[in-house]
Order: C-alpha cells, then sequence, then structure tokens
C-alpha cells in the first residue's frame, strides 16, 4: 500500500486513488468524489495532474486523452473572502443570468462504455440520483436483483451529488415529517447497514425567523412537528444566541430549533448505494443516456439507450430536475420545473458551528462539514425556471451579505468553490409517486424539489415494498401525477429557498 500524497490538501494518497480506480471510478471527476481529491485550499492544481496519470497508466482500456480531462472550471477561481464578495455590488433588479457553465457529465461523455446495455431487466430505473440508487438497493434487498439503473453521467452528477447534505424533521406536513424521521434513523445507521462512513451528524437544525408571517409559519409547524414526536421548540433571539453564540440575531423575531435533525456528506451515499446494491447484483450503467421508450398496448416495452435497448416489465423515473424531459420521450407531461440553486463552500475551521442554521425569509442556509467547511447556498427568487448549471457572482455577492450579516466573523473565511444544481420544483412543493396515468408500468419518482436527499432513504425503502409485495400504500396513491389534474394539491410551505 503506498502512503504517497497525491492530494497534500485532503491527505488522499495514490493507493486511495488505486483502490477507486479498482471501484470502477476511471475519471477525474468520479475519481474526485469517490476520495476527495482536488476538493482542498490549492483546488486541484497540485494533485489534478498526478491523478490523471495514475488513471493513464491503471486504467485498462487504456483512456483517451479526453477521458482524462480537467475539472469543469468554476468561479472563484482563487479561495476568495467573504468579505471582499460580500462588498462586491449587483443590481437586485435583474435576473442571475447564465453564469460560468457546467455541463460535464451531463451530456454524452467520452467514457460511454463501448459494450450495449443488458438486452433484458425486471426493472429499469432511469437516473443514478440518490433516489434511483436507493430504490435499487432496496429492491436488492428484498430480493429483487434484476435491476439495471440507467446514468447519463457519472454518479453524483446531478442534484444529489451538488447539494446540501442537510436532513431534517422540520416540515409543514405530517407525511414528509414522518418521512424524514424515518430517513434520519436510516442515515444513521447508513455505515452499519452498508459499510460506509456518510459523516452523519446530528447537530441540529436552527430555523430564523424575520418576519411576523415566517414566525407564525415556524410556530404552526412547531405544533404539528410536537404532535408527530418530533421536539421543536419555538426560540426567542437571546434563547437561539445560546444554541449558536456567534449570531448577530439582525432582524431576527424568533427561532426554531430541533436538535434532533442533521447533516450529511452526500456523495458516500451514492457510491454506498451503488455498490451495495451491485453487490447483490443489480448493473448499474453510468455514461448511459435514456434517449426514447418503445410502447405497445398502454405499456412501456422497452428502454431506447445510446448503448442500445433494453426490454423490462417496469420503468422507473427518478431523472430528478430532468424527469420531465425524459417523460416526454413517453408522451408523459410532468408538471416538475427545474430551477438552479447555487451554493458554495469555504476552506475548513475548527468545528464551531453545531446546527444547520437557516433564514427562512430569505433562503439563506449554512452549516459545518464534518470537514470542517462552511457550506451554504440562498434561493434567488429572480431565478427563471430552466436548467442551468452556471455559477454566478451575483450568488457570490448576495450569500455573503446575507451570511456575514447573520455570521460577521464569516467575513474572514475564503471561499474555495462554487456550484450549482437543479431543483425539480412541482406545483405543490411535494413529490410526484406512483403510476403513470396511462402508462401504469412506468412508475414516477421524482418532484422532491430541495429535499429529495433527506426523503430518499425512507421513500426507497416504501416504494421498493410496495412495488415488490404490490400491497397498497397510501404513498403511492395520495401524490401521483394524477392529483394535479384532479385539483388535490399536497402543499409543503417549508422551503428553504
Ligand atoms: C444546491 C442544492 C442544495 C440542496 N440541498 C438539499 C439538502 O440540504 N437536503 C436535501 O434533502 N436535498 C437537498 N437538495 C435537493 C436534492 O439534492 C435533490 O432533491 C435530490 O438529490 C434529488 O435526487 P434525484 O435522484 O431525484 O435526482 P438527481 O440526483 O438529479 O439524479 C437524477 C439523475 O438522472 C440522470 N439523468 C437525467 N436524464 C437522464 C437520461 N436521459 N438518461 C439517464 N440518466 C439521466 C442525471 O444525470 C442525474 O444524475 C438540494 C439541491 C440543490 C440543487
Amino acid at each position: 500500500m503506498s502512503k504517497a500524497l497525491l492530494c497534500p490538501c485532503e491527505d488522499v494518497t495514490s493507493s486511495e486513488v488505486e483502490h477507486a480506480i479498482e471501484k470502477g471510478y476511471c475519471d477525474v471527476e468520479s475519481v474526485k468524489r469517490f476520495t476527495g481529491f482536488g476538493t482542498g485550499m490549492c483546488q486541484g492544481k497540485q494533485c489534478l495532474t498526478a491523478v490523471a496519470r495514475l488513471l493513464e497508466d491503471k486504467v485498462q482500456p487504456k483512456p483517451k486523452p479526453s477521458q482524462l480531462m480537467a475539472f469543469t472550471p468554476r468561479p472563484p477561481l482563487f479561495p476568495t473572502e467573504l468579505s471582499l464578495w460580500a462588498s462586491a455590488s449587483f443590481d437586485p433588479a435583474k435576473a442571475p443570468g447564465g453564469g460560468v457553465p457546467d455541463a460535464i457529465g451531463l451530456t454524452e461523455h467520452a467514457l460511454k462504455p463501448e459494450h450495449p446495455v443488458p438486452a433484458k431487466a425486471k426493472v429499469v430505473i432511469i437516473g443514478g440520483g440518490i433516489l434511483g440508487l436507493s430504490l435499487a438497493w432496496n429492491l436488492a434487498q428484498r430480493g429483487e436483483t434484476d435491476v439495471v439503473v440507467l446514468e447519463k453521467g457519472y454518479l453524483c452528477a446531478g442534484a444529489s451529488g451538488r447539494n446540501g447534505g442537510g436532513v431534517r424533521m422540520q416540515w409543514g406536513t405530517p407525511t414528509l415529517i414522518q418521512l424524514a424521521r424515518r430517513s434520519i434513523e436510516l442515515m444513521g445507521r447508513f455505515a452499519r447497514d452498508l459499510g460506509v462512513n456518510v459523516w452523519f451528524r446530528q447537530g441540529g437544525y436552527l430555523f430564523l425567523a424575520k418576519s411576523d408571517a415566517v414566525v407564525a409559519k415556524l410556530e404552526r409547524a412547531a405544533a404539528l412537528h410536537n404532535q408527530h414526536g418530533v421536539p421543536t421548540q419555538i426560540l426567542t433571539p437571546d434563547a437561539a444566541r445560546d444554541v449558536v453564540p456567534h449570531l448577530t440575531m439582525t432582524g431576527v423575531k424568533a427561532a426554531a430549533w430541533n436538535p434532533l435533525d442533521a447533516v450529511v456528506f452526500p456523495w458516500p451515499f451514492l457510491w454506498g448505494y451503488a455498490h451495495a446494491a451491485q453487490k447483490l447484483g443489480v448493473k448499474v450503467e453510468t455514461f448511459t443516456k435514456v434517449v426514447g421508450f418503445e410502447q405497445r398496448d398502454g405499456k412501456v416495452t422497452k428502454v431506447i439507450t445510446d448503448r442500445g435497448d433494453i426490454a423490462c416489465e417496469t420503468v422507473v423515473l427518478a431523472a430528478g430536475a430532468w424527469s420531465p424531459a425524459v417523460a416526454s420521450l413517453a408522451g408523459v407531461a410532468l408538471p416538475n420545473e427545474p430551477h438552479r440553486h447555487e451554493i458554495c463552500s469555504t476552506e475548513p475551521l475548527k468545528p464551531f458551528l453545531g446546527p444547520l442554521v437557516s433564514v427562512l425569509d430569505s433562503g439563506l442556509y449554512f452549516s459545518q462539514s464534518m470537514r470542517g467547511e462552511i457550506v451554504g447556498g440562498m434561493g434567488d427568487p429572480k431565478e427563471p425556471a430552466g436548467m442551468n448549471l452556471g455559477s454566478t457572482q451575483r450568488f457570490l455577492t448576495r450569500y455573503s451579505q446575507a451570511l456575514t450579516e447573520q455570521l460577521p466573523q464569516a467575513g474572514r473565511l475564503k471561499i474555495l468553490r462554487q456550484w450549482s444544481g437543479p431543483y425539480d420544483v412541482t406545483p405543490d412543493n411535494s413529490p410526484i409517486l406512483g403510476r403513470t396515468p396511462g402508462l401504469p408500468n412506468l412508475l414516477q419518482l421524482s418532484g422532491f424539489v430541495g429535499h429529495g436527499f433527506m426523503m430518499a432513504p425512507a421513500v426507497a425503502e416504501r416504494m421498493a415494498a410496495w412495488m415488490a409485495t404490490g400491497e397498497s400504500d397510501e404513498l403511492f396513491e395520495r401524490f401521483t401525477l394524477s392529483r394535479f389534474a384532479e385539483g388535490r394539491l399536497e402543499r409543503e410551505d417549508m422551503i428553504i429557498g
């Protein structure tokens, strides 16, 4: 085992990179997500070439130069203090615009395997995000291993590899409260059940309210939480400062605090579910894009990919914010809309911030990861609908202003990395689940807005049970696509951003 350090910032050794290659991660973006190399202060400048060289030496067949391409360039190109961004100006009346694009892994990739996909499978899951992979693992656990997951990019290419890792029980409807409670229980056991450390840290969520309307929303929600066994408390601003002493409480009228909420590191969940499912016989086909469907007698009979067709009995559409585009290939109209959400991460600090803090009025949220970074984001009311994975300076400025207002010491911190991902927004902020009207073997598993990561373990557990046993489950009756045509909306309003 070589202890030679390839990435000094994140302590990644050459044998860890070789281990990633053995696991099948054969491009720099996938190896980055598996090992964490290139995510530290130097932003890959010291290690990228060494990792690319190792990939060239070890990967068989030998990769083409185009397969060893550098990371997606993202601003800030140099670590820059939050206070500098906070003092920059932007026109608040203007929509955010495109920003520096990021399309890697989401378009056809040089790593697309040359051999065809399996000719048939009982279940085909479209989308290798947290929802598709957790469903695949849960199906396999129940003995259903004739499953193929199709992912057009690398694992973590979609929203599941780009989110804030927040998991909370503080929701506005009983269903989401119960699902989140179950997910948090499953996430707490993930390392034991699947053998992967997901850096689960139960530091709580502290919501801050700056207007009477948001105070009323938090109070209503807290009463509901208490009815469902969640110990949320409404705090005065002074009491909230006892929870996070560094906060200024500028403009804050009240807070809601649940110490059982948590944060996780999203990436290991994906390869954790993927590896465990593969061990049980599931096939996970990355760099494989669904381009159409064959249908007969009101059923999907084949999924058509850019690596051949797969005949199947059941198809699950778990393509997150891309689901409407994929559904349209089957002539199905979904009402979800992608909305870009931007997010960033700072240099690491010693642990000082227990909870994830969120100002519900503005959509600001931030937490400290187990690696010490402050990871946070902020919704933008001016963001138009549409698939856009660009990164903007407008976001950095708005976020830095809002963060330093609440946490002035953060002004000295440097922002290291910035990226964005798509929220998968439905008209009522609730997911779309269950059968598709007119195509009953096309199952829906999308529309999780900005909370799909935390809902996935619990929803996938119930969906696998529903699919495998055929027993009814109200989740897959109530949250169906048909509810929109029937005017049966399931509104959720505890949305950050
Ligand atoms: C900035 C940000 C912060 C967030 N913060 C949180 C949070 O703190 N907590 C939380 O719970 N949630 C959070 N979310 C939301 C969460 O990330 C998503 O709800 C969740 O990851 C959705 O998972 P998914 O599997 O449905 O979609 P994805 O992870 O997007 O996976 C869908 C996959 O389908 C693939 N795909 C698309 N089209 C095709 C095709 N034609 N063929 C094959 N594959 C295809 C895509 O490449 C993608 O990998 C956040 C999201 C963003 C963007």
